[in-house]
């Protein structure tokens, strides 16, 4: 029975380990992962059966992934699951197997219609609901097998009650479980979308002020023409001042937009320096709204990283704006880009006002902030998104002379 157990929350829990951020409602919307992760649950249920009380009555809990599949993943995914399992059961023979194959297609048939109230429900009565179809769905093979097919009624109090407890309580841990995962998706996506607009109504005022430049200079060429009289290779010469102020402040809103967008996950293989270029462009009006340079220091290779481009831009921007803060009289920020066998880093400078041992440690905790107006969750989301590109951070920070952030990924 332990087996059993095992390979129903195991499929669960892996799920969980390796689910990227923002896969939220993985179970809803990731059929085929489900299908696959649910499949082997079924299957490995059936090839290590266990026995209940006596010898006589053999059972398994495939019941369980294939009520939980199908209420998550709905009516296609409740099919595949009941095919696996009704070919497994077929496999394996024996006197059970009819009522077992009727028990099972009435399961797929079912619950997926139950599926819009599930959806609906809160935790408690979800635990309840699972509870009831795991309950039903046994008792319809004790009567049925007996009836239909004359198997013998075995030990209404001894055998049955015994299963449904059994299988009833697994399948709401199962059911528990994967709320809980649900809930805290939830909760991280919430707080990444929440820090990212934090983020873009941070830069909107940087935005607008750095359009300011190029919107002056076309009103002073515009009134110049229009109080003097210019030769046309003077004006020709202004018309072209004037559009590449025009492209400038194009490009600056359309990068800002770019950045300010959301977007759905899709992971791809990028060059860090373009992309890193792109972030840079991004900060330009932040940085110089605040006075500091940022500096991309030259090299050579040109290394590429599978990664979700926006993830990827928000955790760099992140960092980078945090020690532009760190700045509050302007200096230079600096990156550069180190490429080894198998690696590249792409480390952070600042010359900021630095941290302590502890700050340090704290980093990335939720909340954590010494700023007045801070969010605390920088950190946090460009943590978690470097821990899903299976990269790391390193961290060196002096108090009074700024900090070096180094993250690294392993090239594709
Ligand atoms: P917030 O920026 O909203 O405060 P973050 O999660 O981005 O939240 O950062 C958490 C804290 O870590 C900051 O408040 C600051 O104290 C510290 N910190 C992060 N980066 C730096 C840095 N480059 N230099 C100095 N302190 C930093
Ligand atoms: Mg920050």
């Amino acid at each position: 029975m332990i087996n059993n157990i095992f390979f129903i929350i195991f499929p669960i829990l892996l799920y969980q380990m390796f689910g990227a951020l923002g896969k939220r409602n993985f179970f809803v919307s990731h059929r085929v992962t489900l299908t696959i992760l649910f499949s082997i649950s079924i299957i490995l249920c059936m090839v290590f059966p266990y026995q209940i009380m006596t010898d006589q009555y053999i059972f398994d809990l495939r019941q369980v992934p294939m009520i939980v599949g199908a209420l998550y993943g709905g009516p296609l995914v409740s099919a595949i699951l009941f095919l696996v399992s009704a070919v497994g059961r077929i496999a394996i023979g024996g006197d059970g197997m009819y009522i077992a194959i009727l028990n099972q297609f009435v399961v797929a048939l079912g619950v997926p219609f139950l599926r819009p109230l599930y959806m609906r429900i809160n935790r408690l009565e979800k635990v309840g609901l699972v509870f009831v179809v795991s309950i039903l769905s046994l008792s319809f093979n004790a009567v049925a097998g007996y009836f239909l097919f004359g198997d013998p009624f075995h030990d209404v109090v001894g055998i049955w009650l015994m299963l449904m407890l059994n299988q009833g309580a697994i399948i709401s841990l199962a059911a528990l479980l994967i709320e809980h995962i649900l809930r805290q998706e939830y909760l991280l996506s919430s707080l990444v979308k929440h820090e990212k607009l934090e983020t873009v109504s941070n830069f909107a005022a940087s935005v607008s002020h750095e359009l300011r430049n190029p919107i002056q200079s076309i009103k002073g060429f515009v009134q110049l023409m229009k109080e003097h009289e210019y030769s046309r290779d003077k004006q020709l010469e202004f018309y072209d001042t004037m559009l590449s102020e025009i492209k400038a402040a194009d490009q600056l809103i359309e990068d800002y937009l770019v950045f300010a967008k959301p977007v759905f996950a899709k992971l791809e293989t990028v060059s860090v320096k373009t992309e890193v270029e792109h972030v840079v462009k991004v900060l330009k009006p932040f940085a110089s709204w605040q006075k500091v340079e940022i500096q991309l220091l030259k090299n050579g290779g040109d290394a590429h990283i599978l990664a979700d481009r926006q993830k990827f831009h928000q955790a760099l921007i992140n960092i980078i704006r945090n020690g532009i803060e760190a700045m509050p009289a302007g200096g230079t920020f600096k990156i550069q880009i180190k490429q080894s066998a198998s690696k590249v880093a792409i480390i952070l400078m600042d010359e900021g006002i630095g941290m302590s041992k502890e700050e340090v440690q704290r980093l990335g905790e939720p909340y954590f902030s010494t700023k007045s107006k801070g969010t605390g969750l920088g950190m946090m989301v460009a943590y978690s998104i470097v821990r899903q590109m299976n990269g790391e951070i390193g961290v060196h920070s002096e108090k009074g002379k700024g900090t070096v952030f180094n993250v690294e990924f392993p090239l594709v």
